[in-house]
């Protein structure tokens, strides 16, 4: 049995159900939980949440042959990829790279693999079967952390993910959690060394789940976070270290901010969810109506002004 997510479900039709926003890609979850010990994750070994959960989102069980007659069926339009999430076993690596084989066989989307790979063998292995573009999770920005809550060596983690980024260029992508206990520069050091190697970078924010070691811990504030999604944008625009100025390592202000970027940042851009391409991710972080960490869609005049608003730094946005 496969899980996917209560969202993409419905927008294939194997739920009656509505929603607000559509999914843009199907999100797949592949592996009965994983060896690895995130403390913030429903899936580590050593949680005692919901194993049907991941981050906010719920992942009921299908058969392999019911997703794929749903999806030669679709005629919405809405999906426009394929996000398979594999758990952190070798036994779900198998079983996705089987799956994606299946479907392969009959579907031209992309599709898109978050796993645990470490070697370049195995990499080669997941584009010669029609891989798109693989996910290697570092999921803290400084080295303390991610081995704390890891328990893996962080400078070969960054080696093989930067290795992998030059190798398969704009195939790699990573992503970390805001509100781990990082600060800002520590993520300006890691995002300008990856996207200066060629890995597509998107972030998450940190959501506490029951069961999990870290379930009474907060979600970030919502000013550290757009001063990342800002400061990450303007990274991936050729922004160097001397545009920006950290005090204590978090981020202070941003200089010369340039005409292009600011009109960007007057729609919203910043501020969209970022990674694959066609990922949405809707309500993967947030509750509706409540605080909107990523936008899945375009920002309305007012959420632009909102978000500007929330980073409450004194940039120049004409
Ligand atoms: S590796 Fe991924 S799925 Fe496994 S426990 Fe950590 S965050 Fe959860």
């Amino acid at each position: 049995m496969i899980n996917l997510s209560y969202g993409s479900a419905i927008e294939i039709g194997l739920v009656n159900a509505t929603m607000d926003i559509n999914p843009t890609t199907a999100y797949i979850m592949i592996g009965n939980g994983c060896n690895n010990k995130c403390a913030f994750c429903s899936q580590s070994i050593e949680s005692t949440s919901r194993k049907d959960k991941l981050s906010r989102v719920l992942w009921p069980k299908y058969n392999k042959d019911d997703i794929l007659a749903s999806l030669l069926n679709y005629r919405r339009g809405n999906i426009k990829r394929i996000c398979v999430q594999a758990m952190g076993t070798n036994e779900a690596l198998e079983m996705s790279k089987e799956f994606i084989r299946y479907i392969k066989a009959s579907l031209e989307f992309p599709i898109s693999l978050s796993a645990k790979v470490e070697t370049e063998e195995e990499m080669k292995n997941l584009f010669d079967i029609g891989v798109d573009n693989v996910g290697l999770a570092i999921d803290a920005a400084n080295k303390e952390l991610y081995e704390k809550i890891k328990g893996n060596n962080f400078d070969e983690k960054v080696q093989f993910i930067k290795k992998m980024g030059n190798r398969y260029k704009d195939k790699i992508s990573t992503h970390i959690i805001i509100g781990l206990g990082e600060n800002h520069e520590d993520i300006f050091d890691l995002y300008k060394e990856l996207i200066d190697n060629n890995v597509t970078v998107s972030l998450f924010a940190f959501t506490p789940i029951k069961g999990t070691k870290l379930e009474n811990k907060k979600q970030p504030r919502i000013q550290d976070y757009r001063k990342v999604q800002l400061m990450t944008y303007l990274i991936k625009c050729g922004y160097k270290k001397e545009d920006f100025e950290f005090v204590n390592r978090e981020l202070k202000n941003i200089k010369n901010i340039k005409r292009k970027e600011n009109y960007d940042i007057k729609r919203g851009i910043p501020f969209l969810i970022s990674g694959c391409k066609d990922c949405n991710r809707p309500y993967y972080n947030e509750r509706p109506g409540g605080t909107i960490y990523n936008y899945s869609r375009e920002l309305t005049d007012d959420e632009c002004l909102k978000a500007i608003s929330e980073l409450g730094m004194n940039i120049e946005v004409r």
